[in-house]
């Protein structure tokens, strides 16, 4: 590839401030360093997530940013010590990671590996960023940075996925699909800790907010309800992935059902207002051409 292991001029969707609209500007991809895989972004989804972050997590030290976590795209180019995957791949970027060797990874109870979710906005996860604009480094949220034409991620952070699979409608993989298809089957099948049966009931937390505590009457759980939380449904990251692309290419699972709205990168505000006025389910942005 004429691009490996030079910067990547290139466009993409920046958040400089809290509540304000995403700004289409010219940023710099730096080649992939250790272990790290450098992702041409073919298409994105924009999450509920996304813009809970943008518009009610309230933390300004996560700014600029770079947002956007439910994508799929082709390997541009690997840093060194990466095995798993080439140039040309077909990959999902994952904001839960799956390093394989945590004890975490290593055990079917649970999802999240020792390796995963930082978010600690400070001055370290600023500079392992490989995106910069105007000479600041960006804020790469999730890990991931979809809302833009390149990114870098870790290895242990990317699914391959088969190569006969449709991007523009598997990029829902990577997060709204999991999600909710994982808290049903994997978890439970209810939601509201109330609303589940006593003796064995399951209610299940999905989504993303740190914003308030929750609360609950203890009889609910002293007459043997269970209330737990999930993650990305459950799954693992790369098997996971891996595997609900299958089950879509096989015609076990929908996914195009859930895509109302197609836009470009550079309709990405608008995307924004469909979802924060809920008029959307999903809306997929092209972002570059394969
Ligand atoms: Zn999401
Ligand atoms: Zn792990």
């Amino acid at each position: 590839m004429a691009t490996a292991g030079k910067v990547i001029k290139c466009k993409a969707a920046v958040a400089w401030e809290f509540n304000q609209p995403l700004v289409i500007e010219e940023v710099e991809v730096a080649p992939p360093q250790e272990k790290e895989i450098r992702i041409k972004i073919v298409a994105t989804g924009v999450c509920q997530s996304d813009l809970y972050f943008l518009l009610k997590c309230m933390n300004k030290a996560m700014f600029p940013a770079v947002l956007g976590h439910e994508a799929a795209g082709i390997v541009e180019s690997v840093g060194p010590g990466v095995t798993e995957y080439q140039p040309g791949d077909k990959v999902i970027p994952l904001f839960m990671p799956q390093c394989r060797e945590c004890r975490f990874c290593k055990s079917p109870k649970t999802n999240v590996c020792v390796n995963g979710i930082v978010a600690r906005f400070d001055e370290k996860e600023f500079e392992a960023s490989r995106i910069s604009c105007k000479g600041r480094k960006l804020l790469q949220l999730a890990g991931t940075s979809t809302f833009s034409e390149y990114t870098v991620v870790k290895e242990i952070a990317v699914a391959k996925i088969d190569a006969a699979a449709p991007l523009d409608k598997v990029c829902l993989i990577g997060c709204a699909i999991c999600t909710g298809y994982g808290a049903a089957v994997n978890a439970a099948k209810r939601s509201a800790l109330e609303s589940c049966v006593q003796g064995w009931g399951v209610s299940v937390i999905v989504g993303w907010t740190t914003l308030q505590n929750i609360s609950a009457p203890p009889v609910q759980l002293l007459t043997g309800r269970t209330w737990k939380g999930t993650l990305f449904g459950g799954f693992k990251g790369k098997d996971g992935v891996s595997g609900m692309v299958k089950a879509y290419l096989d015609k076990k699972l929908m996914v195009d059902e859930f895509i109302t709205h197609n836009m470009t990168l550079d309709q990405i505000n608008e995307a924004v207002e469909l979802m924060k006025h809920g008029q959307c389910i999903r809306t997929v942005l092209s972002v570059c051409s394969q």
